[in-house]
This record gives structure tokens, C-alpha cells and sequence, in this order.
């Protein structure tokens, strides 16, 4: 499931996502460089002190210890793995790749032996206890199995098994950054792109057809390349802001590109045969350059389950602006010309869960409002196209709705509700309805 904006409002990877991936590429390099320095001293300081761990090095995999982070300061870490360094000449010239352990695996990355405070090392790791924190932490995941290069979201949720499975395939990132239209980009997750673009460090895609290549020169080639904008049919256009429909079908390289791009910025994504079976909801900013991507969603085109979205992305350097919630306000938009009601595909991820509850407690809580307590379920779901397992689940995390014989009633105090809506923050940008030109998908004989 999606990654999304509002990455502030998650406290335990609030701060972490806005230095990697939230500000784009350019500036959060720059902070990264800054820090390197600022450490420094101490780091030196520690290695020295840590002259007796030399004997154990190079570090196992599995070790846990203390590592420098960029905010300056120590953070525990686990060895995903080690890599000898060119310039190798004893145990000391390794680097490792580390998952901070309080943070979301989007900020796993490879660090130099002089950020890891060596007074710390713990070699022996209980399993158990790590057991237990990846199955809380992880709810989100799916079974299916790796069998070909598309990729699209999973269904399932993970069993422990199947979740360590995951983990261990994409545990270390292979992309590091892209080049993406004007913005650079650190990476936050594996991506299975074929496999002569793994040793790469930055893959440059075309901004448009999403085409990647190897080099800056290939792109600089490339941009002969005659679209402007995404293909398939630009659906709705307000100021500079245009959603265009793509046909998984009709634009299969351009569905299968997409996929390898937001599985760098969705960790729970899974490799899925076809991406005929998708249509993708592109959103641009436009201006006289083109229709520049910002984000995504991907809807079945037939689900049994009232899906009305599979991924969701917002790009780094668009997060927080308020288009993960006009996303999935869109998609609601297109089931209500369905006269559907829908539900995001399961599991949802941490960042597009606090989204989706922010954009329902909005939505039902505004029109609680003007109806006071005189509205059910059922009305509501009407009203909103949201399905009423999410209505109820929303009211009952609000602590809105008592179960009175054998009823569910909504309890609508003005005061609550206000302090609620308040809590929920604001609505990101409005889709405006009257812009929408779309009639809902159709096979073609
Ligand atoms: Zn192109």
C-alpha cells in the first residue's frame, strides 16, 4: 500500500521522513554533507577509544550498536550487511549497511565504521524479542510470489514467515537516488529493477513516458522524447493541477515503469504479473514545460472486493502539500460517479493509514456537523462513497459511536467534534467536482 505526505504527523518517523525523502533531493543532501562534518570529532574520538573491538572486526551481520545519525546523535542500529570498501587492506575497511532500529526501513543505509560508536557492540541478538517487534511493527504485507518483473500491491497480510522472506530479498536498497524531472531524489526502498540496472547509483528517468536509463547522457538523449505529459486522457483539469487516466492495458511499459518507480518510495509493494489489470490516476502540476507527475493511484479495473485504490504515492519532493489527501479524495470522487462505495486496498501503509483517517474523520465529521446525530451509517456511506466498515472503525477510533441495543449510534457533540476536526488538520487542496470529465472504465469488446 501507499506511502504517503504527511509524513509530520507519524512522531516515530516524523523528523526521519522529512530529512530524507521530504524535502526532495538537493536540499536533503545538503544536510547530509553537514553532518558528516559535525560528527566527525566525536566519531573519532569513540573509534579511538574502541581500540580493543578491533579484534572483532570486521562486524558480523545481526550485530546491534549505536550508530551517528544525521541529527548528531546516537541511534541503535542492526547490521543488515557489510561490504568490503575498494580500498581494502584489514578488517577495518568494511562499511555496513544499518536499519535504525527506531525508524522506518526507508532510512536504511550504508555507513562508514566511524559512525558506529564501538563501546556498544552487542553480538548476541535475541531472536525472539526481534520476532515479536517485526511482527507488531509489520502488519502490512502479501504472499505472492516474485515471479516476474511488474509490480503491483499485494493483497495479503504477511505471516512472520513470509514477512522475513521480504525483508531478506529487499533488504538493501539497490537505487540509491534518481533524477527525476528537475528534482533529485534519495531512494527509500528496493526496487526489483532488471538486473543490469543494480549497480547503478542513480537511475535518470524521463519525466514523462518514465523511461530510465543508466546515464545523464542517455536522458539528455532521450528528451527528444515527444510526450509532454503522461499518456492516455488528462480526466480533470483545475489551474495547473491535471489527473490524467492510463490504461495498464494500452500503456503497458509506461504501467510497468511507474511500478518500478513507486516501489522505491513503498516498502509493502509486491511484484505482480500484470499490469493490465490497473488503471493508473496520474496527477501533474503543468505548466509550459509539461505535465510534470507528482504522484499516484492505481485502481483495479473490476475488484470483488469494492477496491477503489491499490497504491498511492505522493514523490518526496511533493509531500506535504496536500496531494496524498486530494488523491484519495479523487478516488472517492470516481466511485461516487460509479455509485460505489470503496475502500483502499489492505494492508495500508503507516503513512497512508494516518491519510486515509485524516481524509475520513474530515469528510464525516463535516457533515456530522450539519446533521447533528440524525444521520446513519448507511446515509453516511451514501453520502461519501467511503464503505461503512471504515465509517464505523473511524467513528469508533473517535470514540463517537456506543452500541446501544443492539445499534450503532453516533454520538454528535458539537464541542467533540470541532476538537476532532481540529486534530485532524487541514484538507490539502479540493477536488472540484465540475472539473471532472470522466465516465467510469468499460472493457472493450
Ligand atoms: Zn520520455
Amino acid at each position: 500500500m501507499g506511502s504517503m505526505e504527511e509524513a509530520s504527523t507519524a512522531p516515530e518517523n516524523g523528523s526521519a521522513a522529512a530529512t530524507t525523502g521530504g524535502g526532495g533531493g538537493t536540499a536533503c543532501n545538503g544536510a547530509g554533507a553537514a553532518s558528516n562534518g559535525g560528527g566527525l570529532e566525536r566519531r573519532l574520538r569513540s573509534s579511538t577509544a574502541s581500540a580493543s573491538w578491533a579484534a572483532h572486526l570486521p562486524l558480523e551481520v545481526g550485530t546491534r550498536v549505536m550508530c551517528w545519525w544525521r541529527d548528531q546523535k546516537l541511534h541503535p542500529v542492526k547490521v543488515i550487511e557489510r561490504r568490503k570498501l575498494s580500498s581494502y587492506s584489514s578488517p577495518a575497511d568494511y562499511e555496513y549497511y544499518v536499519h535504525y532500529t527506531e525508524f522506518n526501513r526507508r532510512l536504511d543505509e550504508w555507513v562508514k565504521l566511524e559512525q558506529l560508536d564501538l563501546d556498544t557492540v552487542e553480538t548476541d541478538v535475541d531472536e525472539k524479542v526481534e520476532d515479536k517487534a517485526t511482527i507488531l511493527k509489520m502488519t502490512r504485507h502479501q504472499k505472492r510470489k516474485i515471479d516476474e518483473t511488474h509490480v503491483e500491491q499485494g493483497h495479503e497480510e504477511l505471516d512472520a514467515a513470509s514477512l522475513r522472506e521480504h525483508e531478506e530479498f529487499t533488504k538493501v536498497k539497490n537505487i540509491a537516488k534518481i533524477e527525476l524531472g528537475r528534482y533529485e531524489i534519495d531512494t527509500w526502498y528496493f526496487s526489483p529493477f532488471p538486473p543490469e540496472y543494480n549497480d547503478c547509483p542513480k537511475l535518470f528517468f524521463c519525466e514523462f513516458c518514465l523511461n530510465f536509463m543508466k546515464r545523464k547522457e542517455q536522458l539528455q538523449r532521450h528528451m527528444k522524447c515527444d510526450l509532454k505529459h503522461p499518456p492516455g486522457d488528462e480526466i480533470y483539469r483545475s489551474g495547473t493541477l491535471s489527473m490524467f487516466e492510463v490504461d495498464g492495458k494500452k500503456n503497458k511499459v509506461y504501467g510497468q515503469n511507474l511500478c518500478y518507480l513507486a516501489k522505491l518510495f513503498l516498502d509493502h509493494k509486491t511484484l505482480y504479473y500484470d499490469v493490465d489489470l490497473f488503471l493508473f490516476y496520474v496527477l501533474c502540476e503543468c505548466d509550459d514545460r509539461g505535465c510534470h507527475m507528482v504522484g499516484y493511484f492505481s485502481k483495479e479495473k473490476h475488484s470483488e472486493e469494492s477496491y477503489n485504490l491499490a497504491c498511492i504515492l505522493t514523490l518526496p519532493p511533493y509531500q506535504r502539500k496536500g496531494y496524498g489527501k486530494f488523491l484519495i479524495a479523487f478516488s472517492y470522487e470516481l466511485s461516487k460517479k460509479e455509485s460505489k462505495v470503496g475502500t483502499p486496498e489492505r494492508p495500508l501503509s503507516d503513512l497512508g493509514l494516518l491519510s486515509y483517517r485524516g481524509y475520513w474523520t474530515r469528510v464525516l465529521l463535516e457533515i456530522l456537523k450539519k446533521h447533528k446525530s440524525n444521520i446513519s451509517i448507511k446515509e453516511l456511506s451514501d453520502m461519501t462513497a467511503i464503505k461503512a466498515d471504515d465509517i464505523l472503525s473511524t467513528l469508533q477510533s473517535l470514540d463517537l459511536i456506543q452500541y446501544r441495543k443492539g445499534q450503532h449510534v453516533i454520538c454528535a457533540d458539537p464541542k467533540v467534534l470541532d476538537r476532532h476536526l481540529k486534530a485532524a488538520g487541514r484538507g490539502g487542496l479540493d477536488v472540484d467536482v465540475s472539473k471532472l470529465i470522466w465516465t467510469p472504465y468499460k472493457e472493450q469488446g
